[in-house]
């Protein structure tokens, strides 16, 4: 198997979706260990404000594109991140074709490249890849449950595909491969309009519109704090011998979207109220990772819990969703309502 010897060497790296949420505090964090950092990007979903603060740095450099038509690029690289891939579920069904060519193409692309350059690569897989599990917690072997022709289908079954084609190129001896199932993750920087559930119920309290939940909001999720997440990125990439199987990162605290939109209400000085909207076809009932493996390969666990999170996260909506806000004793309690309006797009 394909080994790392080049640990604490100051490395190129290229990071595919670098101007994207979880992609930017990644250039950060390499930038900060001393790294070159190449970002690749094609501004999909990502923004230029998320890297504004690198583009004077002497170790950065933004190459815009999109992966499934980048070929090569003009200087070594050491490492691949592909973080390259819609996230967030109206995002990535807004052009689902998209989206499955980002995984298939795009990451066969960035693998050829990294292949040809003898760089390690990373591939941020996704929870996604079990679907609707049918066991729980999720374990690496789970095989999942997964629809190949729902709408969510562009994105769990071409994460998976991208797995298949990972796994091809370890398994032949081609690229040193490894691949993160990334659970829900959080904090600033999430795009306002991005779609998922703490960025919409934040941005929802604090421009004191209704914070919007699908199904009873009894389904759960497991949320894990971004900073926690890239030191877990990070470790993955770096540990010798690569693990040559999938590893699940993610906060195994596992809460409802009815006790998350509570915690939100609780934080955020607002008039709001909860409405209940039909839940979208195929969305997980349930979520949470079993991190075994994590802590025992890798020596990583999350250590920032969501109450801390969500506060650094409410600071930093504040300071990017303009509005007047009333002062913080007068959030009420959540109420539930019912059922008024159509979903938004693709949800
Ligand atoms: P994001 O949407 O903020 O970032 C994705 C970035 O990729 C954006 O900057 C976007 O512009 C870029 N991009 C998309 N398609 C591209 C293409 N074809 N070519 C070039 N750039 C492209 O999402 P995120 O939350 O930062 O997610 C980053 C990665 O982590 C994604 O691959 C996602 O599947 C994975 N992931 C994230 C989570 C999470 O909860 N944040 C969970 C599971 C997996
Ligand atoms: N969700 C919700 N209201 C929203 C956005 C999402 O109730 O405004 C629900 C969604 O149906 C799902 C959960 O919150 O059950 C997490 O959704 P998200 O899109 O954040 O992530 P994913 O479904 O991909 O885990």
């Amino acid at each position: 198997m394909l080994q790392r010897t080049d640990r604490g060497k100051k490395k190129t790296i290229l990071v595919a979706g670098g101007a994207g949420f979880v992609g930017s505090h990644l250039c950060d964090a390499l930038l900060s260990r001393g790294h070159r950092v190449l970002c690749v990007d094609s501004y999909l979903t990502g923004s230029k404000a998320n890297v504004l603060p690198l583009q004077n740095h002497p170790r950065f450099r933004m190459i815009e594109a999109d992966i499934c038509e980048l070929h090569d690029i003009d200087e070594p690289v050491d490492e691949i991140y592909n973080l390259a891939c819609a996230a967030s579920p109206p995002q990535y069904q807004a052009d689902p074709v998209h989206t499955m060519m980002t995984c298939v193409l795009g990451t066969g692309n960035l693998l050829f490249l990294a292949e040809r350059h003898s760089a390690a690569f990373l591939q941020a897989s996704t929870s996604e890849v079990y679907g609707d599990p049918e066991e729980h917690p999720q374990r690496e072997d789970y095989r999942g449950n997964v629809s190949c022709t729902g709408p969510r289908a562009c994105y769990d079954e071409g994460k998976r595909a991208a797995e298949a084609l990972c796994f091809d190129m370890l398994r032949t001896s081609r690229v040193d491969v490894r691949v993160v199932r990334i659970f829900n993750t959080y904090g600033p920087r999430m795009a306002p309009d991005d779609g998922r559930i703490v960025s919409n119920l934040i941005v929802q309290a604090l421009s004191g519109e209704p914070l919007t939940i699908y199904g009873t909001g009894e389904q759960t999720r497991s949320f894990c704090f971004v900073s926690d997440l890239v030191a877990g990125l990070i470790r993955l990439m770096e540990v010798d011998p690569n693990p040559g199987h999938p590893v699940n990162i993610g906060n195994p605290g596992e809460f409802t979207i009815n006790q998350l939109a509570e915690m939100v209400l609780s934080m955020v000085p607002t008039a709001s109220r909860i409405v209940y909207h039909p839940l979208p076809k195929d969305d997980p009932q349930r979520r949470r990772p079993d991190i075994d493996k994590a802590k025992e390969l890798l020596g990583w666990e999350p250590g920032v819990p969501l109450s801390e999170g969500l506060r650094q996260t409410v600071d930093y909506f504040m300071s990017v969703v303009p509005g007047e806000r009333p002062p913080r004793h007068t959030a009420p309690a959540p109420a539930k309502e019912p059922q008024t309006s159509p979903l938004p797009m693709g949800a």
